[in-house]
């Protein structure tokens, strides 16, 4: 392999998530990743087992819609092993978001087995900014449910998204 080539392919890396549904707090990773690298692939993780309340072309489109005229942005969906995925797609680098000290131990867990099945992909951890550091997509939909605001921690479209999602779910709250 050329060093250009290598180096080409070191500038490009893989979010990857479950996404469900966007926060304001993966729209900061994702915005601080694109200042480091050339390109980001935000990869949707389908996973059925967590029962997501959005399947995974709703969280995609929804990333899609938000990074529309971002170019240097692609959104997939992804099952099975990361690693494998980011290879084919031609990715070296994962980015994995940390909030507070409790990310910590899953994300060193995971980091270090990805590390183990394929030794060519590096995790880079980012933090928020700290206004998002206690965000997460479980306590967005807790909220949302229990009638709190959702404003400054999910995009407006967001919002719009499960506002239409929980009446169809649950068309008794009034929401
Ligand atoms: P999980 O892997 O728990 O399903 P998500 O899919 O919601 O988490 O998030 C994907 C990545 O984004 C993870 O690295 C997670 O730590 C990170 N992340 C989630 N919420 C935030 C936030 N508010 N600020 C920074 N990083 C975040």
């Amino acid at each position: 392999m050329s060093e250009t080539t290598h180096q080409q392919k070191a500038r490009k890396a893989v979010y990857p998530g479950s996404f469900d549904p966007i926060t304001n707090g993966h729209v900061d990773i994702i915005k601080r990743g694109m200042k480091v690298f050339d390109s980001l692939l935000i990869a949707v993780l389908e996973n059925p087992k967590k029962k997501p309340l959005f399947s995974s072309e709703e969280r995609v489109s929804m990333i899609q819609e938000l990074f529309a005229d971002q170019k240097n942005t692609e959104i997939k969906a992804f099952h099975g092993l990361l690693v494998e995925f980011a290879k084919n797609n031609d990715a070296k680098v994962v980015i994995r978001g940390l909030r507070a000290i409790s990310d910590f131990e899953n994300e060193f867990q995971m980091a270090l087995m990805n590390m183990k099945l394929d030794p060519e992909i590096e995790t880079f951890f980012m933090m928020p900014n700290l206004s998002y550091s206690f965000l997460s997509s479980k306590l967005v939909k807790e909220i949302f449910m229990l009638g709190g605001c959702l404003k400054d921690l999910v995009p407006k479209q967001v919002e719009h998204r499960l506002r239409i999602k929980f009446k169809n779910k649950h068309p008794s709250l009034n929401l």
